[in-house]
């Protein structure tokens, strides 16, 4: 299959072009040419597969085998999803749930992208670098990230071990929280930890101009693991599926009514990849794009006009977002019709305050925490449940997407509701552990020197 640039003016490329180009030279994002549906045995055998099975037959039908071979394909699917997304039903009554997407390596759904994109370009390097050996080329696969604190976490703990591959993570220094740091300093193997002293802009400024110069580009193969990368999109569907796969088994019955869906968004990755799987088949009645107070995207369909605005910070922070980058995509899928936009999506802002008195509501009513993201999915929903007058309400299964773990966000919830949340064993297991990490001045020069000595 061919991928195209949503812009049209850089050429089409094959699946490997596109994921290890990462973006097409037009500024654009890369899309499939053809979206397949899935055929109707694979909803009704749904059920009898697990989690990774089942984004398999996912999967082999959007890519076919001269895109990526499937059996390989297979192989990476189960190695990235080594976790599970519960959906838990929070108010069964009202026939609503919670996929909570938090239970990978870094806590958050990131990890989803992260270790899908890890396998297949781990796959697509290791191809070149056969080839390679034989002319007696020998260059490791360098991913080259910058980070304000989670992103950087995923993507390192995704390609941990993945051979073939180094991953340099730069920080800003003092500017993390601890744990944070320690997600990305004390993992070893192929991942080395740069802490730069300067801002998190200064970090990704470094990142671009090592791209841009072409005496590194010539002694490393180097590449970013950018969250607009088509590897990090697709696996973003499988959890969609895996929603209504378990709404299947929980209510027994062999066509559940179609699913409304509420994504927490800023870069509307999440949200986009929702609507790839709803063009495969997935049955879906509506989505809800819950934002913070970056409100671009609700007055979009409000207006009928796309405005950018600097991002303003807010307590769910990993969406203050003045400038989707997945819109592009979104107005491809719509034929850049907002009125066809709109009638599979619904978009609702909530504000500081909002989330805060949510989280503490839910967690005295219904004795669970939520994130500050998850907690606007949740008023999303909410929100969504008051105002219409659904057809077949009390059928209609609401799943709002829980997209990090809430001992992530302590400095938020702890005072917010005069608690201690125990940290879970995957962030308990770090506070001991040593950093290791190289300290560089903000200085173009001493990150090149760094990368030349290390890869
Ligand atoms: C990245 C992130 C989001 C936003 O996802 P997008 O795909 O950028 O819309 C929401 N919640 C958390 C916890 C995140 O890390």
């Amino acid at each position: 299959m061919k991928f195209y640039s949503t812009k049209r003016q850089s050429p089409e490329v094959t699946f490997e072009e596109a994921i290890m180009q990462g973006l097409p030279t037009d500024n654009g994002l890369f899309m499939p040419e053809k979206i397949n549906t899935l055929p109707a045995s694979f909803f009704e055998n749904i059920a009898q597969f697990s989690f990774p099975e089942m984004a398999f037959e996912v999967a082999k039908c959007l890519l076919y085998n001269e895109d990526i071979e499937h059996v390989a394909l297979q192989k990476m699917i189960t190695n990235a999803l080594n976790f599970e997304a519960p959906l838990v039903a929070l108010n069964p009554q009202k026939n609503l749930y919670c996929l909570e997407l938090f239970h990978g390596p870094s806590l958050a759904f990131k990890d989803f992208g992260a270790r899908f994109m890890a396998q297949v370009m781990g796959y697509f390097a290791a191809k070149v670098q056969k080839n390679e050996q034989e002319s007696e080329k020998n260059r490791n696969f360098c991913i080259l990230v910058a980070t304000s604190g989670d992103t950087g976490g995923a993507v390192a703990q995704g390609f941990l071990g993945v051979a073939g591959t180094k991953v340099t993570v730069l920080y800003p220094s003092k500017k993390i929280s601890e744990l944070q740091e320690k997600q990305l300093t004390t993992l070893g193997k192929n991942i080395t930890a740069v802490e730069v002293d300067g801002t998190f802009d200064d970090c990704q400024q470094l990142v671009k101009t090592a791209f841009l110069d072409p005496d590194l580009q010539q002694k490393l193969w180097l590449s970013s693991a950018n969250s607009i990368n088509l590897a990090r999109l697709i696996p973003q569907m499988f959890y969609y599926f895996e929603a209504y796969r378990q709404l299947v088994i929980a209510q027994k019955i062999k066509y559940p009514n179609p699913v409304v869906f509420c994504t927490p968004s800023g870069n509307f990755g999440n949200l986009c990849a929702g609507l790839l799987a709803k063009r495969m088949g997935l049955p879906v009645q509506k989505f809800i794009a819950a934002v913070n107070q970056n409100d671009v995207f609700t007055k979009y369909l409000q207006n009928g006009v796309f405005v950018a605005q600097a991002s303003v910070p807010t307590v769910a922070n990993a969406m203050d977002v003045g400038n989707p980058s997945n819109l592009q995509r979104i107005n491809e899928l719509y034929d850049n019709d907002i009125q066809k936009i709109k009638t599979d999506i619904c978009s609702y802002t909530f504000n500081n305050k909002e989330i805060i008195e949510k989280i503490k509501e839910i967690f005295i009513t219904h004795n669970y925490l939520m994130c500050p993201h998850t907690a606007v999915a949740y008023l999303g929903a909410e929100t969504y449940l008051n105002a219409q007058s659904l057809p077949n309400k009390a059928q209609t299964p609401i799943v709002f997407l829980s997209t990090a773990h809430p001992a992530k966000f302590l400095d938020v919830i702890e005072p917010a509701l005069n608690i201690k949340i125990p940290l879970p064993p995957a962030l308990q297991s770090l506070v001991n552990k040593t950093k290791v990490a190289t300290f560089i001045p903000n200085n173009y020069t001493a990150l090149k020197t760094f990368l030349l000595q290390n890869n």
